[in-house]
């Protein structure tokens, strides 16, 4: 497994459903990755091989695990052929499954139960909705996202959290710097399990507002999706 507390940042590139392989080609030759975080890209998983350079600071990441371990389930992914593939990290829980795959807290927590049995780190995301957020229900939402999607074999080497609220995806907004830090403050003291879990933040994040954001004290990291796909604007991200 992967030792997080070697890094001081961890920078995860979620492309989702883009790229191909004269992308991946050019994104690789361009990418500068800094030692002293953690960079982990995950692309669809039919590229996941295709990635794994020879950059110890540089991880594949999938997008999703099949819920299932094996079996006849066509189409699925298991956590265990994820392992086999060498692939380090995978999200669960993303807000795109939660809303397009009917992906529900139950699922996220036996998807993150077979990933840390394979020793792959799931990235647990969780996060509110604008309507949520503007009815004051964050702290109720994230907590019951926490209780029910962490397993109880997670801990803060295993598991990493990334908060994406729903409403700063892909939209260009993103809360004020100090609501994101009492966020992750927030999550971290849910329970006192929680308190060194290294906890990211992702929504809307680019060149332009990164570094503030990972400035934060509770901050440990950033998600980044859109800004991701552009070479040039990850590099200045992650550097
Ligand atoms: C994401 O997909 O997890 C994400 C944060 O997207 P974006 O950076 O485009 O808001």
């Amino acid at each position: 497994m992967v030792n997080l507390d070697k890094y001081s940042s961890i920078f995860i590139a979620n492309w989702k459903l883009n790229g191909n392989s004269s992308f991946l080609k050019d994104y690789y030759e361009k990418l500068k990755v800094n030692s002293n975080n953690c960079t982990i890209i995950c692309s669809s998983s039919i590229y996941l091989k295709s990635l794994k350079g020879n950059n110890e600071n540089l991880f594949c990441g999938a997008q999703d695990v099949s819920f299932y371990k094996k079996g006849a389930y066509t189409g699925e992914l298991s956590a265990s052929m994820l392992k086999d593939n060498n692939i380090d990290f995978c999200l669960v829980g993303h807000s795109e499954r939660r809303q397009y795959f009917a992906e529900t807290n139950n699922i996220v927590n036996i998807k993150t139960t077979n990933l840390i049995e394979e020793n792959i780190i799931p990235v647990i995301c969780i996060g509110e909705t604008l309507e949520q957020k503007e009815n004051k229900l964050t702290e109720e939402v994230l907590s019951t996202q926490i209780k029910d999607s962490i397993p109880n074999t997670a801990n803060h080497q295993n598991v990493l959290i990334a908060y994406e609220p729903v409403w700063a995806i892909g939209t260009g907004l993103t809360p004020t710097l100090s609501e994101i830090n009492q966020v992750h403050e927030l999550i971290k003291n849910f329970d006192q399990k929680y308190i060194n879990f290294k906890v990211l933040y992702g929504g809307s994040v680019k060149s332009s507002n990164s570094k503030e954001i990972n400035e934060l004290r509770y901050v440990d990291g950033c998600l980044i999706g859109g800004a991701s796909l552009k070479v040039d604007e990850f590099n200045t991200i992650i550097s």
